[in-house]
């Protein structure tokens, strides 16, 4: 089932969306691109997650023609460049990105990743857009535990209410630290690639949990990505058969059992490794 996954700060995100990295890059592939997207909002698949990196600020435009017409029930999350996020750099894309995206507010902004710009003033730039109502929450991606204990303890660090990292069967190195720190803070975990760019390898215990529940195998890796409470899962499909297998996957419910079976095959890591990344 989706449901909503409610932060420290009041706010509130739908635990599955869709993403939308390598959209809007190609003007031939753009209506298969809104209609996969409006597909998704008709399914309940309420959260869109896209950021002005995407098609060079063309996966925003995207958004746009998707949500035309039905924005106030839609949760959009973007994100600056590190490059850009200085203090007046992180206000000029932010206005950059709400012309792109044919709205006056983001639900949620996120620091793409840690940069070359003291986080403090992306911080201080988020709380003003924050105050003035361009965005209605913020926070950040790709942040190992370190960074994001630092950012805490910065003026604003306290109004991250998410991270948005690489999860994914194959990928649980956030399982050690990043994700149980941020749970106990009401710190949204959003999980890119949780099909792993489609790479994801498809062992015999996935399989089997996949028979089981009559689903796909990737099915299973988005369900199990939506086990944690905290965790919002952003899968990204073009196609429409993948859009509603996806939406599908969410009424899954994974049994201790199959759980089990997936820890066989997908072991967690056994010691601390960095943060991986796309
Ligand atoms: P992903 O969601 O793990 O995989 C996307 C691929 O899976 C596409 O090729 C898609 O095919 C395919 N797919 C989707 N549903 C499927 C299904 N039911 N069966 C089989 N294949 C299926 O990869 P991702 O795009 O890297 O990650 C998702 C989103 O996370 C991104 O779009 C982006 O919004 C975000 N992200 C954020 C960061 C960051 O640094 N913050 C990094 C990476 C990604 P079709 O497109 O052909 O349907």
């Amino acid at each position: 089932m989706i449901y909503d996954v409610r932060t420290r700060g009041g706010a509130v995100l739908p635990n599955l969306g869709l993403g939308t990295w390598r959209m809007g890059e190609n003007h031939s592939r753009r209506k298969d691109e809104i209609a996969a997207l409006e597909l998704g909002l008709d399914l309940g698949m309420r959260l869109i997650d896209t950021a002005e990196m995407y098609g060079n600020g063309g996966a925003e435009e995207v958004v746009a023609e998707a949500v035309a017409g039905r924005r106030d029930g839609v949760v959009i999350v973007s994100k600056v460049l590190p490059v850009n996020a200085g203090y007046a750099g992180t206000i000029a894309a932010a206005g950059r990105s709400l012309k792109r995206l044919r709205t006056e507010w983001i639900d949620l902004y996120l620091l793409h990743w840690p940069g070359p710009h003291p986080l403090e003033e992306t911080l201080r730039a988020f709380e003003k857009l924050r105050v003035d109502g361009t965005v209605r929450s913020y926070g950040v991606s790709n942040f190992d535990l370190g960074e994001m204990e630092a950012c805490e303890l910065l003026p604003g660090g306290s109004g991250v209410v998410a991270n948005q990292v690489l999860y994914n069967l194959e990928r649980r190195g956030i399982e050690r630290s990043v994700l149980p720190w941020c749970a106990q803070r009401d710190i949204a975990v959003m999980a890119y690639s949780p099909l792993d760019q489609a790479r994801l390898r498809t062992r015999e215990g996935l399989v089997e949990v996949a028979r089981r529940h009559g689903v796909t195998s990737y099915q299973v890796a988005i369900a199990w990505t939506m086990r944690h409470e905290n965790v919002v899962s952003i899968p990204k499909a073009t196609r429409l058969d993948h859009v509603r297998e996806l939406a599908a996957a969410a009424e899954i419910v994974l049994s201790e059992d199959d759980l089990r079976l997936l820890e066989g095959d997908y072991p967690a890591p056994t010691k601390d490794l960095p943060l991986e990344t796309a």
